[in-house]
C-alpha cells in the first residue's frame, strides 16, 4: 500500500473552508477541463481515491452532483437538511415505495450526513468473499495496514462513558438483563459535542466526515473540486477511458453549463446507486452492473418508556448488540440510537387527530433500535429511460432475519422496561408484553408496501470478483470490458457487510487507488 508514514499534517491546509468550484462561479456556458484523473462523486469512496491519488503527483478532478455546504451553514433541522443534503431531497426509495434509500449528495457525499458508526470488515464477510468471489487478496490481515490508516486519519475511537446518551443506557440495561452481548460503538469523531444532530451534518466540525478531512488533504495536494456538477456519462475511444461529460446545475434546478473532461482515468465513486447509473448511461460494463444490489435494509423500532428519555439529547449512537451478528446465530445487529421528533413522525403509524397528538407528546419518553440485517444481494439499480429504478423487494430468504431482529428489537425494549412498543408496519400495531411478541411480530407478511424499511447502506451494485460472469469488477477494482474506469465505492463490495460500511469503502478505495496505474 502506499506510504503509511505520510503525515497528513505536513501539508498546507486552508485556515478555513475548502476551495470548491460552484455553479455561481461558472460564467460560460460550456465548460473543458482535463486532468490525470477524473473523480466522479466526493462521498467516502471519491475522497480517500481524490486524497490518495492527489498525494502521488497525479493531477485530480472531482466532480461532485451535490452541492457545497460549509459547516457553519448546516442548520441542524432534519427537515430541512433531507432537502439540502440528500439525494432526492431524503425521499430516494424503490419502485414499491416501502423502501427509504438515504444516501448523502452533497460534497463529502454521505459521510456528511452519516452517524459516525466505523465497523471494520468481520472476518466471516472476508471469508465468504474468499469462498463465493476468489477474492483470496482479502483478508482480516491483509486489509489490517488500510483500516489501520484509516482509523488513524479519522480519529476513529470507542465510545468514552459520556458518549453513551440516556436512550443507550437504558436499552443496555434491557440487553444485559437479557444476557446479551452488549458494547460501545467505535466512531469517528473527535471531542462529540453530543448534540445528536448527526444527520444533519456537524455544525462543530467535529464528525471526521471527507467534507473536513480527505477532501482538505486532498486539496492541499493539489486536487481540484467541482460542487453542482453532475456527470451523465463516461466516454471511451477505442476500449479506454477518456474522459466524462455532464451537466452544472445549480440549487434551483438551472442548467448553467455543459461540461466535458478530457481524461485517461475515471473513478467512479457515485456510490452504489449512482454509479451503475451512470455506467449503464454510456453502455459501459457486463451484465452484471446494476445487479447484486444489497442494502442492510432496516427498521427502526420505537417504544415509549414510563420515565423520559429524550432520545435526541447526547450522542445519537452510543451502543450495539453483536449476540446475533453471524448468520449461523441469526445474521443481525441492533444499534441504538438517538431519535428526533421528524423521525418519530417517519418510523411508526403515529396516527391522526387525538392518537396522533398523544403519540407526539409522549415523545420524550421514547427510545430507538435500528435493525441491521445481512441481506443477499437480490436488487437491482435501472437506468430506465429517463430515470433510475431502484427494485428491492425485501426476499423470502431475508424475511425471517428480518422478523427475527424485530422480535430481538422489542424484547430488548420490553426487557429494558418500555411500556409500548411500535412495530414498523403500514398498520399500527405495537407490543405490550413478552407473551405478546411472537402473535404481534407474526402478523407481518413478506408484501409490498407492509414493511417501514429503511437503508442508510446502499452496497454491491457492481461487485467485484474473480468470475467475469458474476461479477461488474475484477479484484483491483477495474470495470470489465474498458480500460481506465475504476470502481472504489459502495458498488463494489461482493455482499452485504451487515455493520456500517464506511470504514470499508474507505479501506477499499485506498486498496483500489493503490492500484490505479
Ligand atoms: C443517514 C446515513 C447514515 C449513515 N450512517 C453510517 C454510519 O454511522 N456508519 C457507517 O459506516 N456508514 C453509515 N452510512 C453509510 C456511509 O456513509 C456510506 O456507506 C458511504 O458513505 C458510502 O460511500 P460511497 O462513496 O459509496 O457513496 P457516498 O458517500 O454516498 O458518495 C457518493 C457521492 O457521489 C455523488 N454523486 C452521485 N451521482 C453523481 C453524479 N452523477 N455525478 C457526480 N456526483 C455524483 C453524490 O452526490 C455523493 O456525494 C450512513 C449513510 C446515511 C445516508
Amino acid at each position: 500500500m502506499s506510504d503509511t508514514a505520510d503525515r497528513i499534517d505536513t501539508v498546507e491546509m486552508p485556515r478555513e473552508g475548502l476551495a470548491v468550484v460552484q455553479a455561481s462561479d461558472i460564467s460560460s456556458e460550456r465548460l473543458e477541463l482535463s486532468a490525470d484523473v477524473v473523480i466522479i462523486g466526493s462521498g467516502a469512496g471519491g475522497a480517500v481515491s481524490a486524497y490518495e491519488l492527489a498525494r502521488r503527483g497525479l493531477d485530480v478532478l472531482v466532480l461532485e452532483a451535490g452541492p457545497y455546504v460549509p459547516s457553519k451553514d448546516f442548520t441542524e433541522d432534519f427537515t430541512e437538511s433531507l432537502e439540502t443534503l440528500y439525494e432526492d431531497h431524503g425521499g430516494q426509495a424503490n419502485t414499491d415505495g416501502d423502501l427509504l434509500v438515504l444516501q448523502g449528495r452533497c460534497v463529502g457525499g454521505s459521510t456528511v450526513v452519516n452517524g459516525c458508526v466505523s465497523f471494520r470488515t468481520p472476518d466471516f464477510i472476508f471469508e465468504e468473499w474468499h469462498r463465493d468471489y476468489g477474492l483470496t487478496d482479502f483478508t482480516p490481515e491483509s486489509m489490517a495496514p488500510y483500516f489501520e490508516r484509516v482509523e488513524r486519519n479519522l480519529s476513529i475511537q470507542e465510545n468514552r462513558p459520556h458518549e453513551i446518551a440516556r436512550h443507550s443506557m437504558v436499552l443496555s440495561e434491557g440487553a444485559r438483563k437479557l444476557g446479551w452481548s452488549v458494547k460501545p460503538f467505535k466512531r469517528n469523531i473527535r471531542e462529540c459535542a453530543l448534540t445528536g444532530h448527526c444527520l444533519s451534518g456537524c455544525k462543530t466540525e467535529r464528525k471526521q466526515s471527507m467534507l473536513v478531512t480527505y477532501l482538505p488533504w486532498a486539496a492541499a495536494h493539489g486536487a481540484r473540486i467541482h460542487s453542482d456538477t453532475r456527470v451523465d456519462k463516461v466516454l471511451t475511444e477505442n476500449g479506454r477511458a477518456v474522459g466524462v461529460e455532464g451537466r452544472v446545475v445549480d440549487r434551483t434546478g438551472r442548467h448553467v453549463a455543459d461540461i466535458r473532461v478530457t481524461a485517461p482515468r475515471v473513478i467512479m465513486a457515485a456510490g452504489a446507486v449512482q454509479t451503475p447509473v451512470i455506467l449503464q448511461r454510456s453502455g459501459l460494463g457486463n451484465d452484471q452492473v446494476g445487479r447484486n444490489f444489497a442494502c442492510h435494509p432496516s427498521f427502526y423500532v420505537g417504544a415509549r418508556y414510563p420515565q423520559p428519555i429524550h432520545p435526541w439529547r447526547g450522542a445519537m449512537l452510543g451502543v450495539y448488540v453483536d449476540e446475533f451478528m453471524h448468520p449461523d446465530k441469526g445474521g443481525f445487529v441492533l444499534e441504538v440510537g438517538g431519535l428526533g421528533i421528524a423521525e418519530l413522525c417517519m418510523i411508526n403509524e403515529p396516527g391522526t387527530g387525538k392518537p396522533f397528538v398523544e403519540y407526539m407528546q409522549n415523545a420524550p419518553h421514547m427510545a430507538g433500535i435500528v435493525t441491521l440485517i445481512h441481506d443477499h444481494n437480490v436488487g437491482e439499480i435501472r437506468w430506465q429511460g429517463d430515470h433510475k429504478a431502484i427494485h428491492y423487494q425485501l426476499s423470502d430468504k431475508d424475511f425471517p432475519s428480518m422478523m427475527a431482529s424485530l422480535k430481538a428489537a422489542v424484547r430488548m425494549h420490553l426487557a429494558a422496561g418500555a411500556e409500548e412498543v411500535f412495530l414498523p408496519s403500514s398498520e399500527a400495531l405495537s407490543v405490550t408484553r413478552e407473551a405478546d411478541i411472537d402473535r404481534q411480530v407474526d402478523k407481518l407478511v413478506n408484501k409490498p408496501q407492509h414493511l417501514r424499511m429503511v437503508s442508510y447502506h446502499p452496497q454491491g451494485s457492481c461487485r467485484m470478483g474473480t468470475d467475469p460472469a458474476h461479477s461488474a469488477c475484477d479484484p483491483q477494482g477495474r470495470l470489465r470490458g474498458v480500460e481506465g474506469v475504476y470502481v472504489a465505492d459502495a458498488s463494489l463490495l461482493p455482499s452485504s457487510l451487515i455493520v456500517n460500511p464506511q470504514v470499508t469503502v474507505y479501506a477499499l478505495a485506498n486498496y483500489v487507488a493503490d492500484r490505479v496505474t
